[in-house]
């Protein structure tokens, strides 16, 4: 357990913990049988309350689809929990390992313990998942946690509350709501882990209190996820499925591909298949049904004026899909041709349905490119060249890769999720998100009868043997 800081708390965070850490260390840890019930409990509050969540992150969105609430956020939830259900009594059981000869027959085991007390903190971007994701690893590895989603999206988050209240007891799940300040007392407590999803800005300052009471850090950061289309790709279908992962919750999407990487002599069609794919997608265009809001004004002026130091620095920006009239905080997609280093579009995160095209004439140039960046959360690769492709995975290194289409890695339960170097550390999901908030506890047990006595004083020509032995 971690030993305790002092904490200036005036959020009566310290309480809370407190209850949760007696509670486990009344209890014990949670059967099997228990982390399924509890995940079973939440996929059904879950899939009562779907039309509520979906209605909750409209509203604090301004506006989006509850098809794309339902694919990217619900469906992700209840996929999630149905592979930890089937998993989990598997992953507990105490795994066996090989010992030296001269320990035979003792028995060595490797015991995945709860480690505590969890913290989550969470973005307003997929305001449900990336509260919920994190959770279910730390339930599966039978933990307690404590929830700080973001106070962006208030009507999701005080749905998440009073969801998680009425379905869990307060000493075993609970969620706590504010901004920074409770955010950043939040990061001061003294967790037996932590769990930020956010900025690489924020994820600095939450490891930064975390360091005081050395509680070790998940960090889901972002950045600029480049999209590299190999020479040999099929180009419409890389345009669509670009489109796709560009479009989706209008590029508030920490893996969505950030800017995209073509050969010159692809550019042009790249641009006109992505165009047709846009309008195929969203008739409307930004007036689409189904084509999200940016989520807060201040996001939108940013994104505008991403364009416009863009367009003022030399840049083109051409509006894709059809040009309709347009709602509040509603950016029509677009792209962005003739970039330099200098724009501000090309230095930060976009986080927007804005897309800059990067041409390249050799693949080991557009490697090089990708590798004077920092390291990327996602990368996304298209083409058929099974040498390019080993190429690029091997010479690039990023959080994950979907090969042949975008943000589907995400959705691969049994895959590690997280992000590398200025993207992140550690990771979840699947069985890593069970290990990352597992104690793995090595165990030796000596039996009555061994070889040890031979290596103690006093020693005999048979310890000479056994010494001779294992020096060989
Ligand atoms: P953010 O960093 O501004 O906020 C994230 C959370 O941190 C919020 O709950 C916020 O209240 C809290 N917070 C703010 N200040 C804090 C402080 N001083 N101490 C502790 N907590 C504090 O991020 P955001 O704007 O909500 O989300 C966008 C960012 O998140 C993007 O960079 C995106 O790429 C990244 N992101 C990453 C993932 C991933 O899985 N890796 C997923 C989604 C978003």
């Amino acid at each position: 357990m971690t030993a305790q800081f002092p904490v200036k708390d005036d959020f009566l965070l310290s309480p809370l913990l407190a209850k949760q850490r007696a509670a486990f260390m009344r209890d014990g840890p949670p059967s099997a049988a228990q982390r399924r019930a509890d995940l079973r409990k939440l996929k059904r509050a879950l899939l009562a309350r779907r039309a509520q969540f979906e209605a909750a992150i409209s509203k604090d969105f301004g506006y989006r689809s509850a098809y794309e609430t339902r694919i990217m956020e619900v469906i992700p939830i209840i996929q999630a929990i149905n592979f930890l259900r089937r998993n989990v009594a598997k992953w507990m059981r105490p795994e066996k390992r090989r010992i030296s000869l001269h320990f035979i027959p003792g028995r060595a085991r490797v015991h995945y313990q709860p480690l505590g007390v969890v913290g989550i903190v969470s973005p307003w971007n997929y305001p449900l998942s990336l509260a919920i994701m994190p959770l279910l690893s730390a339930i599966a590895a039978g933990n307690r946690a404590i929830l700080k989603p973001s106070e962006l999206t208030v009507a999701t988050s005080e749905l998440l509350k009073s969801t998680l209240r009425d379905i869990f007891p307060e000493d075993q799940v609970a969620v706590v709501t504010g901004g920074p300040e409770l955010g950043a007392a939040f990061s001061r407590l003294p967790f037996d882990h932590l769990v930020f999803t956010g900025s690489a800005q924020v994820g600095r300052m939450v490891m930064r209190e975390a360091a005081e009471n050395l509680v070790p850090v998940t960090l889901e950061l972002g950045g600029k996820s480049p999209t590299l289309i190999g020479p040999d790709a099929d180009i419409e279908t890389a345009a669509s499925s670009v489109a796709y992962g560009k479009l989706a919750n209008a590029g508030q999407t920490c893996i969505a591909p950030d800017y995209v990487l073509v050969h010159e002599k692809d550019a042009a069609s790249f641009v006109a298949s992505y165009d047709a794919t846009a309008a195929a997608f969203y008739p409307d265009g930004a007036a689409d049904k189904n084509y999200s809001a940016i989520a807060s004004a201040r996001h939108y002026t940013r994104l505008r004026r991403l364009l416009e130091d863009a367009e003022n620095k030399g840049a083109r920006v051409i509006q894709t899909g059809p040009q309709t009239a347009v709602l509040t905080r509603k950016l029509p997609s677009a792209i962005v041709l003739n970039v330099t280093d200098d724009m501000a579009i090309m230095r930060e995160e976009i986080f927007g349905p804005i897309l800059p095209i990067v041409t390249y004439r050799t693949l080991d140039e557009a490697i090089a490119y990708i590798n004077h960046r920092p390291r990327p959360l996602a990368l996304y690769y298209f083409g058929n060249s099974s040498e390019d492709r080993l190429k690029v995975l091997t010479r690039t290194t990023s959080g994950n890769v979907t090969v042949n289409d975008t943000l589907m890695h995400y959705v691969q339960n049994a895959l590690p999720f997280g992000g590398v170097g200025m993207s992140g550390m550690g990771a979840y999901h699947g069985i890593e998100g069970f290990k990352s908030l597992s104690h793995a506890k090595g165990v030796f047990e000596q039996s009555r009868w061994n070889l040890g006595g031979l290596l103690r004083p006093p020693f005999n020509r048979t310890s000479d043997w056994v010494i001779r032995y294992l020096l060989r």
